[in-house]
């Protein structure tokens, strides 16, 4: 499928992710595949639709990421996972490259789609990051933004995986047999976006639940600028995964240090953060990339992570698995 993708005839692209993670083929039934693709098309459709009319790429990244959080199937807003207290602490993002102006917010518990918080943090606040009560407090002074109860994000799946990491929490318990260290498949759905504007500009945005059944005000690499999300005006990246190693490894920003200071290209970047550095260190995961000329990298060392993109030319898809 195209679609015209050049506005002032400088090359415009978008890339989204709705989270790496454990996707297997068997356990995803054709009904769910197409309604997660159809999800990602329509975030991909609200994204170029901004960029097509030459808005910014701080606009396309927003628009494709609230998208993804106003849908049940990925982690963020409506549908986030739960944590041990069985409610829900949001964290977002977002960066825009160009002025390397941030924002980011963590532990957020009323906001249906913190994303616009990170943002308003970045437009309408002296500050890069407010979390918990805060950062509450600070979204009463915005009175655009919609507020819900914490109940309003709830999802029966997502009760299921509590469940069931709390069961297997407390097996390993009694058993000493498993590491409760080891969280590799207990993430699933975080979302991202990286837009390249018709001006060349080029911005980024993340928002998350977190992890299932996380503790002690427990964030993750989400809303930390350089490690979930980076934007400069050559490269931007969204991250997914297990978030500790995506702090450690400050992923989003290295993918684009070895761009601007080894020229390596965005592909090799990607590649070897993801492919090497994280998975070296014991992590896992994915993310998405964009470089000023519009390339677009996707790696990830996990089953599956669902994505999407617009290139330059105006080819578009979507893709879950590995091998597609
Ligand atoms: N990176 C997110 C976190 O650790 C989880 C995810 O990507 O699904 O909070």
């Amino acid at each position: 499928m195209t679609s015209p993708a050049h506005a002032n005839d400088r090359p415009t692209a978008l890339v989204i992710h709705g989270g790496a993670g454990v996707i297997e083929r068997d356990a995803l039934d054709a009904g769910e595949d197409r309604a997660i693709r159809a999800d990602l098309d329509r975030a991909l459709d609200a994204g170029h639709a901004v960029l097509a009319r030459g808005g910014s790429a701080l606009d396309a990244a927003e628009a494709a990421v609230r998208a993804l959080e106003e849908s049940p199937r990925f982690n963020a807003g409506k549908g986030a996972v739960f944590n041990a207290e069985g409610r829900h602490e949001l964290d977002a993002s977002v960066m825009e490259g160009h002025t390397r102006r941030a924002g980011a917010v963590a532990g957020v518990t009323t906001v249906r789609n913190p994303v616009r918080l990170a943002r308003a943090v970045m437009e309408h606040s002296p500050h890069v990051m407010l979390i918990g009560d805060g950062a509450e407090a600070f979204a009463d002074t915005r009175p655009e933004l919609d507020r819900v109860d914490n109940r309003w994000f709830d999802t029966d799946h997502r009760r299921e995986q509590l469940e069931q990491a709390q069961a297997r929490e407390a097996a390993a318990r009694h058993s000493g047999a498993a590491d409760p260290a080891d969280l590799k498949g207990t993430y699933f759905g975080t979302v991202g976006a990286v837009a390249l504007d018709a001006h060349g500009h080029i911005a980024a945005a993340t928002s998350t639940g977190g992890m299932t059944n996380k503790r002690w005000g427990r964030v993750g690499d989400s809303p930390v600028i350089g490690a979930g999300t980076w934007a400069d005006d050559r490269c931007g990246v969204s991250g997914t995964g297990w978030g500790e190693f995506f702090i450690r490894a400050a992923v989003a920003h290295d993918i684009c240090a070895r761009v601007a200071y080894r020229g390596d290209s965005l592909q090799a970047a990607a590649d070897e953060v993801l492919m090497n550095v994280v998975p070296g260190l014991g992590g896992d995961g994915g993310a998405i990339a964009l470089d000023a000329d519009g390339n677009i990298a996707m790696p990830f060392n996990t089953s599956g992570m669902y994505r999407g993109w617009v290139k330059p030319d105006g080819s578009r898809g979507t893709a879950i698995f590995r091998e597609e």
